[in-house]
């Protein structure tokens, strides 16, 4: 295999640069990057001279650590060349090395290479994507979790539970002449029954765990003028879209991330709904319905220093079956007492965008409708739509699986779906698991005896 070589810390200029080789050959073109004299001890950080090798030129100091193979992240030679963080500097080392023989890492090529090696499970190297892409604390803890290979062992007593039921069936099969007893058919329910729960459960917590990941997707809705814009601007912290007395002001749909408590959000400013004849306000409107029926959670904005007017009631009609929380602003306005208590008959949370109060009370209630409690307990969340997918085929199958017994279908025709079962949930963290088993059956049974 090829040595790899490639820029591990990010584009642009830093303090620190890192340039990071793997393979057979990464200590030889390190060697001829660093010169003759370059004599280095595995894992121990030193500093050498980098030159030029053909003028010889000095081209950077650089702190080199050398992993020996297998004791490395991908399981070959690994060197890490900590240079200072100049583009050119790290440009003219990446090219020596190419010179040298090495070849330019693809996408993830390290983290690939740590899988075939066996240093890492599939689940694992996802978790490396998702913890350099986390956005905000909950997701970076939820991924780091993973990466210590919590997700592997969640599944592995189910794994394992479920391989003893296959191998008890399969010995059915092969050795038994009549139908398994009746306190092996009950065992294998109770076991199969608890598997299918576990799985269900942590497919469950993909609910919430996608959330981490993708962000809750939230709208701001309500008719013109009614603070949206203020409240937008309130929740990101910045002025971001402009606020402004003239109705249907805000033309075009602004989303724009924001951390709400650890929590990611990508939150959506909208046009305000209402007739309108005018063509780009118009567009704008349906922009406003396109974002409200993909978010997560559309937050319905009133002017509470008014009486509620036709065109609210309509907002409100059109979000009745949406996931939403209703919010009376300008609670600061004198109108407001006169209004109170026909607001006070929604289930709203009053607030003012001109002096924060009640924006609190927003917050928690935005985190409370999305169970963020899970997020924050000691709870592992699937957080990939991959490991989400393959747990609920594996659930289907096991369901399938315990009909079938029910039924009273042979074991051949009860192991299929188990097979099937065991099949992806291994896919989560890419292990083979048809050899998993024959292994295990040779291992309990004595063939050929
Ligand atoms: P949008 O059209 O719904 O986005 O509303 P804007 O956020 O642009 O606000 C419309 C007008 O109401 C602006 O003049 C704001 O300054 C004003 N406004 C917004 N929120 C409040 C509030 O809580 N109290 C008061 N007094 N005025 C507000």
């Amino acid at each position: 295999m090829s040595t790899i070589v490639a820029i591990s810390t990010p584009r642009g200029r830093g303090a620190l640069g890192i340039v990071r080789l793997s393979g057979a050959d990464a200590l030889r073109i390190t060697k001829q990057i660093a010169g003759k004299a370059f004599e280095i001890e595995a894992r121990r950080p030193t500093l050498h001279t980098l030159k030029d090798s053909q003028t010889s030129e000095i081209i950077d100091q650089a702190l080199i650590t050398y992993f020996e193979a297998p004791h490395s992240l991908t399981g070959e030679d690994v060197v890490e060349l900590s240079c200072h963080g100049s583009p050119i500097v790290l440009r003219r080392i990446i090219d020596m090395a190419l010179c040298f023989g090495a070849q330019l890492a693809g996408p993830g090529e390290f983290t690939l290479r740590a899988l075939s090696s066996g240093k890492m499970n599939l689940a694992q190297a996802e978790a490396i994507r998702d913890l350099i892409s986390s956005q905000t604390e909950a997701a970076a803890r939820q991924a780091a979790r993973q990466l210590n290979g919590e997700l592997a062992a969640a599944l592995e007593p189910l794994k394992n539970r479920l391989v003893e039921v296959i191998v008890l069936l399969e010995s059915a099969v092969e050795f038994v002449e009549d139908d398994l007893p009746e306190p092996q058919i009950k065992a294998v329910e109770e076991s199969l029954s608890f598997i299918a729960d576990g799985v269900e459960t942590l497919a469950r917590s993909y609910n919430t765990g996608h959330l981490l990941q993708d962000g809750i997707k939230i709208t701001i809705v309500g008719s013109p003028n009614v603070g949206k814009s203020s409240i937008f601007n309130r929740l990101l912290e910045r002025e971001r879209a402009i606020v402004s007395d003239v109705p249907g002001t805000t033309r075009d749909t602004l989303c724009e991330p924001v951390d709400i408590e650890g929590v990611p959000v990508l939150l959506s400013d909208t046009a305000g709904l209402r007739e309108t004849v005018d063509g780009i306000e118009s567009l704008g409107i349906q922009r406003t319905h396109r974002a409200m029926s993909d978010a997560d959670l559309v937050i319905v904005v009133m002017d509470g220093s008014i009486p509620t007017g036709p065109e609210d009631l309509k907002v409100l009609a059109s979000t009745v079956i949406a996931r939403r929380i209703l919010v009376v602003n300008k609670c600061d306005l004198p109108g407001y007492q006169a209004n109170r208590n026909e607001f006070l008959r929604l289930d709203a949370i009053h607030v003012s965008a001109l002096t924060g109060e009640g924006l609190d009370n927003l917050a928690t209630a935005i985190l409370e409708t999305f169970d963020v409690t899970m997020m924050e307990s000691g709870n592992l969340l699937v957080t990939n739509a991959r490991h989400h997918d393959l747990l609920r085929r594996a659930h289907c199958e096991l369901k399938a699986g315990e009909v079938l017994l029910s039924d009273g279908e042979s074991e051949e025709l009860v192991l299929q779906p188990l097979h099937n079962a065991l099949r992806f949930l291994g896919e989560i963290t890419g292990e083979t698991t048809t050899e998993e088993i024959l292994s295990q059956i040779f291992a309990t049974f004595c063939i050929g005896k």
